[in-house]
């Protein structure tokens, strides 16, 4: 039986302290949720993988190992962080609905990251929406912002898991088309 290829994608996953990238992974890989904050020490790497199906792939279909790098917050744009975003196919911009400074803080990452590897799919996430709605002003932002990187944003909560397996789905499509 001929065995199905399976490609690995690095991903990492950006945002402020506290924004949920840690929930998101830990909501993806092992369908859990956790109150209590545990802080990110340098980088955690997690793994699944997932199948993509759609027309014009070879097979029909295609599997991906998605490697999730999550990254401790980053403060400032140093030799570490350059050595982390190494060879990165693709990035997970997380905002926090609740803080809007958040979304001031991404400059910090977001250009760096981008310039390193400028073939990559940044996707932008504003998570915590069972907590809050976004405001029309919030959707604007995404929009604007998944636009200009010509991706695509959605809103989700790691604690009720809305969203999240459909993000990282369509993400993992955007990498094979980006193939
Ligand atoms: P990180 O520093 O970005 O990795 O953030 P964490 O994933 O550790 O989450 C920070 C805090 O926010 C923790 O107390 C989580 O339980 C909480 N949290 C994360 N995502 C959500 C969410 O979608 N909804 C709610 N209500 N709390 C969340």
């Amino acid at each position: 039986m001929q065995k199905v290829r399976e490609i690995s994608k690095k991903i990492c996953m950006l945002g402020s302290f506290g924004a949920g990238k840690t929930s998101l992974v830990r909501r993806f890989v092992y369908n859990k949720f956790e109150e209590k904050y545990l802080s990110t020490i340098g980088v955690q790497l997690s793994q699944k993988s997932v199948t993509v199906s759609g027309e014009g792939l070879v097979h029909g279909e295609e599997r991906l190992k998605l490697i999730l790098w999550d990254l401790a917050h980053i403060e400032k744009f140093d030799k570490v962080i350059k050595n982390y975003f190494r060879g990165s196919h693709g990035a997970i911009v997380v905002l926090d609905l609740t803080r809007r400074q958040t979304f001031d803080e991404m400059d910090v990452f977001l250009k760096p990251f981008a310039e390193m590897n400028p073939a990559s799919k940044i996707v932008f996430i504003g998570n915590k929406s069972d907590l809050v709605k976004p405001t029309e002003e919030d959707r604007e932002r995404f929009l604007q912002l998944s636009e200009s990187y010509k991706t695509f944003y959605t809103f989700t909560s790691a604690k009720t898991g809305e969203n999240v397996e459909q993000m990282f789905l369509k993400l993992s499509a955007l990498l094979i088309k980006a193939d």
